[in-house]
């Protein structure tokens, strides 16, 4: 046993921990658990917690059914808000999935990200990652399809009146940072409801992680506080969507490789030749950074979501923006993308990213001229005649990209990667055939 696992072991006696609770991500992006009794755990960490593979959406059919979870020590956490009678508490920790002999799991969103992290490493890079995840807080959680109802009023950066959000900000915070994730910023956002709370800088892996238990404390708190939190990236039709703008830094040893002094935006050529492997590969990686059908009317809805592949500099209708908060500081020289949106599968979004940045970066692509425009403000032929290439308008168009990729089987592997076109195929397609309140309304009285 090593010394992470003594450490768990230890922890769970001293603070008398019934249940820990073994985490893990499916291809979709939801979370899954099973608790087990701390007694068991020297033996998860040795062989494993079986469990059946082909009752998870994702791993099913392409799989034999029988896999193996095993909890992986450095993630573990108290929940500190999970009380049982008694004042116990349970832990968490986050599983890499095996098969029966012992060989990592290709359905497993980890892995993935796993394997293309030391795909950054062989090229000599360490990655870093921050989001600024956005959602809707709703005074109630409609599942009839009925329009849902902010929790508040609030907008931009409102501060007063708006209590609600305010003390759910801070428990939530408060929770965050009990288990080590460290919160930067948080704020209201633009639509009533709307909040944004970012955070700060880690390696992708435990980012990925992160952003996972993020959204389940998020959920959790807002119970706590009488409303329900929702990641759906659009949930309002005349309201902004809730997008997950992502930062990122490559580093070699202790310098950022993104950072040149010399050049005008601070931006290195591995800095330039990462965002060109971006914008080259967009359309393809789309279908995994905005992965629903109601992810296409965020990006095409305004609000600040990107409507069109291009970079800027303090461009905010760019898809990829450098931007220069702090100039001459060459540890914040980032690139952001802020096509993500906050119901994405973070392991396999970082994964695919990563993919198309290093994919620039090693094959010396060039970076194209910062759009100056507000994209938004001109009109479709006005994009056509200036040259900018459009996001895809829906999923069906996004799968479209991914089933021609060659980027995209390498970077997910192959089991992933044909799981998630049959998946979102099936999705799209129901989509498709549905008769629309949007058609009932417009169209039943006039014809
Ligand atoms: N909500 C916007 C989006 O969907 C972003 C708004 C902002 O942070 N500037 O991307
Ligand atoms: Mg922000
Ligand atoms: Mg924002
Ligand atoms: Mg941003």
């Amino acid at each position: 046993m090593d010394r992470q696992q003594e450490f768990v072991l230890r922890t769970l006696e001293e603070r008398d921990i019934r249940f820990v609770r073994l985490w893990f991500t499916d291809v979709l992006g939801f979370l899954k658990s099973v608790a087990i009794a701390p007694a068991e755990l020297e033996g998860a960490f040795n062989e494993g917690i079986g469990f059946d593979g082909s009752a998870i959406e994702g791993f099913a059919r392409v799989y034999e059914s029988d896999m193996v979870a095993k909890p992986d020590p450095t993630t573990f956490q108290v929940l500190p808000w999970e009380t049982l009678e008694g004042g116990h508490y349970s832990a968490r920790m986050f599983c890499d999935l095996a098969m029966p002999d012992g060989s990592p799991s290709w359905a497993d969103p980890r892995h993935v990200l796993r394997r293309q992290l030391s795909r950054i490493a062989e090229a000599g890079f360490t990655c870093y990652v921050h989001p600024e995840i956005e959602f809707f807080l709703l005074s109630s959680m409609p599942e009839d399809g009925s329009p849902p109802e902010p929790a508040d009023n609030g907008g931009y950066f409102d501060q007063a009146s708006h209590a609600r959000a305010t003390h759910f900000r801070r428990h939530a915070i408060e929770t965050l940072e009990a288990m080590g994730i460290s919160v930067e910023f948080s704020h209201h956002e633009g639509a009533p409801g709307q909040q944004e709370i970012d955070l700060r800088y880690a390696d992708a892996m435990s980012m990925a992680d992160n952003v996972m238990t993020f959204r389940y404390v998020v959920k959790e708190v807002a119970l706590t506080q009488n409303v329900c939190a929702t990641f759906m990236p659009k949930p309002f039709t005349d309201q902004p969507g809730s997008g997950m703008h992502t930062h990122v830094s490559l580093f070699e040893g202790d310098q950022n490789a993104f950072y040149d002094p010399e050049d005008p935006d601070e931006l290195s050529p591995t800095g330039k030749a990462f965002v060109a492997g971006l914008l080259t590969h967009a359309r393809e990686i789309s279908a995994v950074t905005n992965q629903w059908v109601n992810s296409y009317k965020r990006l095409g809805g305004g609000g600040e979501a990107p409507p069109a592949v291009s970079w800027g500099r303090a461009n905010r209708s760019a898809l990829v923006r450098v931007p220069m908060y702090s100039p001459g500081k060459a540890s914040s020289r980032r690139v952001e993308i802020r096509s993500l949106d906050s119901a994405c599968n973070p392991y396999l979004a970082y994964s695919v990213i990563l993919a198309a940045g290093l994919k620039g970066v090693t094959e010396g692509y060039e970076l194209p001229p910062a759009a100056e425009d507000d994209i938004w403000a001109l009109s479709d032929a006005e994009r056509k005649a200036a040259g900018y290439v459009e996001l895809p308008q829906n999923l069906g168009e996004a799968l479209g990209e991914m089933e021609r990729s060659e980027l995209l089987p390498e970077a997910l592997g192959e089991h992933v990667y044909d799981f998630f076109l049959r998946n979102k195929r099936v999705e799209w397609d129901s989509y498709r055939r549905e008769v629309t309140p949007y058609e009932l309304r417009t169209l039943l009285p006039v014809v």
